[in-house]
């Protein structure tokens, strides 16, 4: 693999590889672009088959939060880690201390936290290294599990969905469905059921079935595999990715497609199969933003109010996605990362000239890294 000419196509900063001899720690950190601020990402660990296979997704990774930090308007940039391993028998205290050191070194340009294969203990580990972590639970001054305020920010999603197709935002007897009662889509039910939405949901898993019906008196429920024939206003995904494919969206009866889960597009040619079938998608990392707004929020000192004021701008984000959209003809996705790529063009070119800004020590939340 030709390293320099990938980083150069696809405008790369910094790749790290991380070595621990004594430990067996083999993780690489790919920095993509810090014009807007620290690289935020989290850090993944799976056993991957090559180092090859390693590279190619932290780099795919840390590109994808560039433009999800540039469209949620933070001033992050875009980074991620990946630790080759097998979490379920390679993790221990050791390897994640040796990794949280690495990030240290770092001094700040890359702020981590979990993802696939890492939990909250883990992180743990590593802030015992470095300050330079995010996730962590209530009880160690961290947001803690941020579903509640994923799902708050898919329904202000679903809000600027349903005004930019219908002319109104209200959500009350709109008729949503929910792929997937996992930790999203519980709260995002019990969000809209409150709301006055008439909210069907389905999971495979009959266990979460049960417990959402318990919670969410007005749930109807149906089959997983009939979720893309029920008659609706909004389709909502919120378990797996590539749901949106040539099977599937010739059987939605929904003309908006608006959820949390990530990588929606089987491939981008779905989303541009969207675009000429008239369904207004929601691209899944403009609508998803709260869970990184959350993360966000920490590294300033967590504090759940912002988090939610945050991510209530995920209306304006979405709704702007759609005026690019509407203008120039394009579909969503696309315009989604013409928005995030102007953002940060943007900001590049106002700091081309010298100012002194001590006063931003004392508002450290707008202060550059
Ligand atoms: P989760 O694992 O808690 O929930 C996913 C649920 O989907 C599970 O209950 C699972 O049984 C169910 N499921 C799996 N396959 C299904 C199928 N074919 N049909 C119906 N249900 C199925 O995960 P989560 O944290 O709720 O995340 C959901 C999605 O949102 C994921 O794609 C995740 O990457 C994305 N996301 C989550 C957050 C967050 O804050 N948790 C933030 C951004 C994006």
């Amino acid at each position: 693999m030709e390293v320099f000419q990938m980083m150069r196509t696809e405008r790369f900063e910094q790749i790290v590889f991380c070595h621990h001899p004594d430990i067996g720690l083999r993780a690489i950190i790919a920095i993509h672009d810090t014009t807007l601020g620290p690289a935020l990402g989290g850090t993944r660990m799976w056993p991957y088959a090559s180092e090859e296979e390693a590279l190619t997704d932290a780099l795919r990774l840390a590109r994808g939060m560039t433009y999800k930090a540039a469209a949620a308007g933070l001033n992050a940039g875009g980074g991620k880690a990946v630790i080759i391993g097998d979490p379920k028998k390679d993790k221990s205290e050791a390897l994640f201390r040796a990794f949280g050191r690495f990030v240290e070194s770092l001094k700040g340009r890359f702020i981590t936290g979990e993802d696939v294969g890492v939990d909250v203990n883990d992180v743990e580990y590593m802030a015992m290294e470095t300050r330079y972590v995010v996730g962590l639970s209530r009880e160690h001054g961290g947001g803690g599990d941020p579903s509640p305020v994923t799902a708050y920010g898919v329904m202000q999603g679903i809000r600027a969905c349903l005004l930019e197709r219908f002319g109104n935002q209200d959500i009350q007897s709109r008729r949503i469905v929910i792929q997937g009662l996992g930790k999203v889509g519980f709260h995002l039910a019990r969000l809209l059921s409150r709301y006055g939405a008439v909210v069907t949901g389905t999971d495979i898993d009959p266990d979460r079935v049960a417990f959402a019906r318990r919670h969410i008196p007005k749930l109807q429920v149906v089959e997983p595999e009939a979720v893309y024939d029920v008659e609706a206003d909004v389709f909502a995904p919120c378990a797996l990715g590539g749901v949106l494919n040539d099977a599937t969206i010739p059987r939605l009866r929904a003309p908006i497609v608006a959820g949390a889960a990530n990588n929606q597009l089987a491939e981008d040619r779905h989303g541009d199969l969207l675009h000429r079938r008239g369904i207004l998608y929601a691209p899944d990392y403009v609508i998803n933003a709260g869970g990184l707004i959350n993360v966000y929020v920490e590294i300033e000192g967590y504090d759940r109010r912002r988090a939610i004021t945050l991510t209530r701008g995920i209306f304006y984000n979405l709704r702007r996605v759609f005026e690019i959209s509407r203008r120039e003809d394009i579909p969503t996705y696309i315009a989604a990362d013409r928005m995030a790529e102007e953002r940060i063009a943007a900001i590049r070119r106002v700091r081309n000239f010298h100012v002194e800004q001590p006063y931003l020590a004392r508002y450290p939340r707008y202060a550059r890294q």
